[in-house]
């Protein structure tokens, strides 16, 4: 018999599917990386801002320093941007290193984590990963269901995930219900509240969670610079809580989880409102290039606040995989959802506009 090394729960976690790379598809089907076109994991089609990588180059002097294991200058200027004191933020090697940090911070192996159907699979690791019993929440019209999550709140429940947002499905919770649910929770429980596409919302439906911070010890807000910002290869997301939140994470992060390249990136990118107002606006363009098709095509599609539509391909348990094969052929890559229990959907990132009509096209083909 073979050694199985490690404790039960970590040898149950499946490992986590991304977005096939570009050079992966290539390779595997034979097709030219400069033709393949990916719309898979929620990257900023316009890459990276110019700012961020002129501050890189200037950067890249250094890189035979450590980093600023404080983050002292990109602290600064989230501070100004946001208005928060430095003590309140933790950086994160993404913001998929703060969700990380805060299940090993605030809960014990058997300890509940909540989150909701058909959320951010990452919460699920998480939780995984530490040991922790999950409450999954049965979505509502496949977002959160607050009402049933504040309902299913138990003694043992130190941790509730909430994707606003929410990725793979792009729905989106209204602030008032938001802080509803906020004033339920009990102070003991955190909140982090992943706001990972929050820049994409359109400014009636903004709202300000740094004030919902100031009032509630026990909400993390987590931000991305993966996403709106075009840092993705980067790394680099940062959370902003009270001290009482943010001093644990910071214990048990790594001294140096954010790089110096990533650091003076985030400078330029958070301070670059042109580049994060032209990606809005591509992507509003391209969610009605998108939409517009799948009514016309009469295809099932959530609505979404995101830069991705989860679109409904078929009704047989196949059919997600079998258009993704498709479409993988043609070099068009996207996102299967059947890991998060959605096998009749895809999720198509919003692309530059000729991306899009090259996904229509051939998806128009497809399903002809
Ligand atoms: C993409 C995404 C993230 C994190 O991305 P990082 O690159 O790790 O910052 C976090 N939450 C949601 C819901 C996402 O979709």
């Amino acid at each position: 018999m073979s050694i199985q090394f490690g404790p039960e729960y970590v040898r149950a976690i499946a490992p986590y599917q991304g977005g096939k790379p570009i050079a992966e598809v290539a390779r595997e089907f034979g097709l030219d990386e400069a033709k393949i076109i990916k719309l898979a994991s929620n990257e900023n089609p316009l890459g990276m801002p110019e700012s961020a990588r002129l501050a890189m180059q200037q950067a890249v002097a250094d890189i035979g320093r450590y980093p600023d294991a404080n983050g002292f200058d990109l602290k600064a200027a989230i501070t100004a941007k946001y208005d928060v004191p430095a003590e309140w933020i933790t950086l994160g090697n993404g913001s998929n290193d703060i969700l990380e940090l805060a299940a090993h911070a605030f809960v014990q192996p058997g300890q509940a984590v909540m989150y909701s159907q058909y959320s951010f699979l990452v919460y699920a690791l998480a939780a995984q990963a530490i040991g922790a019993r999950a409450i999954v929440v049965k979505a509502k019209d496949y977002g959160h269901d607050l009402e049933a999550m504040a309902q299913a709140i138990t003694d043992d429940t130190r941790l509730i995930f909430i994707a606003n947002p929410n990725n793979p499905t792009g729905t989106f919770i209204p602030a008032a219900e938001l802080e509803a649910f906020l004033g339920r929770v009990p102070p003991q429980v955190v909140v982090v509240l992943d706001e990972a596409y929050n820049e994409y919302l359109p400014a009636e439906l903004q709202y300000d969670a740094i004030a919902w911070v100031r009032q509630y010890p026990n909400l993390l807000v987590s931000r991305t610079m993966s996403k709106a910002y075009g840092l993705a290869g980067l790394r680099i997301g940062f959370g902003i809580a009270q001290p009482a939140v943010t001093d644990l994470l910071n214990r048990i992060r790594q001294p140096f989880n954010v790089n110096s390249l990533a650091q003076a990136a985030a400078v330029a990118a958070l301070n670059d409102k042109e580049f994060l107002q032209r990606s809005a606006q591509i992507n509003a363009e391209g969610y009605r290039q998108f939409t517009q098709t799948f009514d016309e095509l009469g295809l099932e599609y959530v609505p979404s606040f995101g830069n991705f539509v989860l679109v409904k391909v078929g009704d047989d348990e196949a059919a997600g995989a079998r258009v993704n094969l498709a479409l993988l052929k043609q070099g068009i890559i996207v996102r299967p959802v059947a890991n998060y229990g959605l096998p009749q959907w895809l999720r198509i990132t919003i692309g530059l506009p000729h991306e899009n009509a090259a996904f229509i096209e051939a998806l128009k083909k497809l399903l002809a």
